[in-house]
């Protein structure tokens, strides 16, 4: 039997560590999972994935490994997580709006932390920070390959973009209400 394009699809993007960090150069494992199955995105992009990755998602295209070997291990990235140095946080909270996994909690103005059991280490919130607070950390676990990792990562991001377009939705809804209610006063 064959895999259909969206198995195909479900089945590429469970191979993928979900850190949801963008270094594929697609917004997220999914649509890079997509361009992979659409023939748009060569099966070596995924620089935490390594090696394992690279060889799930070339049995799963039926494509040779060997030739992309070079480029996985060349690019490799450990897992690893973050942490924020609490003295010099100034709680702006331009990592949490970045986060894609919602693995950071902090009040405006108050040091912010980092849920350690959550980061996937995507080190998207380093760039964003204005003090330089947040430092990478290596770890021993190779937690982008935990499927309970996994799991959680992408039903976190899930979460999280429903949650973006919920709110866009109603910050548009609230901008047309204002616009209609100015035009009336106007008109
Ligand atoms: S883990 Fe990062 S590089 Fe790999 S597919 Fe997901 S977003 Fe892309
Ligand atoms: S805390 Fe930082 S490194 Fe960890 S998941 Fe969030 S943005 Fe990525
Ligand atoms: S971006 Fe840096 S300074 Fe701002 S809240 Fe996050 S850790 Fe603190």
């Amino acid at each position: 039997m064959s895999v259909g394009v969206p198995a195909l699809v479900d089945l590429i993007d469970a191979s993928l560590p979900q850190t949801q960090c963008k270094e594929c150069d697609f917004e997220a494992c999914r649509p890079y999972a997509q361009a992979v199955v659409d023939g748009e995105a060569s099966i070596d992009r995924c620089r935490p994935g390594g090696e394992h990755t690279l060889r799930q998602i070339s049995q799963l295209m039926g494509i040779d490994p060997a030739p992309y070997l070079k480029t996985v291990m060349d690019q490799f990235r450990p897992a690893s997580i973050v942490r924020i140095d609490l003295d010099t946080c100034i709680g702006c909270v331009k990592c949490i709006q970045v986060c894609p996994v919602d693995a950071i909690v902090g009040a405006p103005k108050r040091a912010h932390v980092v849920l350690e059991d959550v980061c996937t280490g995507c080190n998207l919130c380093i760039e964003p920070c204005p003090v330089d607070c947040i430092h990478e950390h290596a770890i021993d676990n190779p937690t982008v390959h935990d499927r309970r990792m996994q799991d959680q990562s992408r039903a976190r991001f899930e979460r999280r973009m429903v949650r973006l377009k919920r709110q866009a939705d109603e910050k548009s809804r609230a901008f047309s209400k204002a616009q209609k209610l100015i035009s009336g006063v106007t008109s």
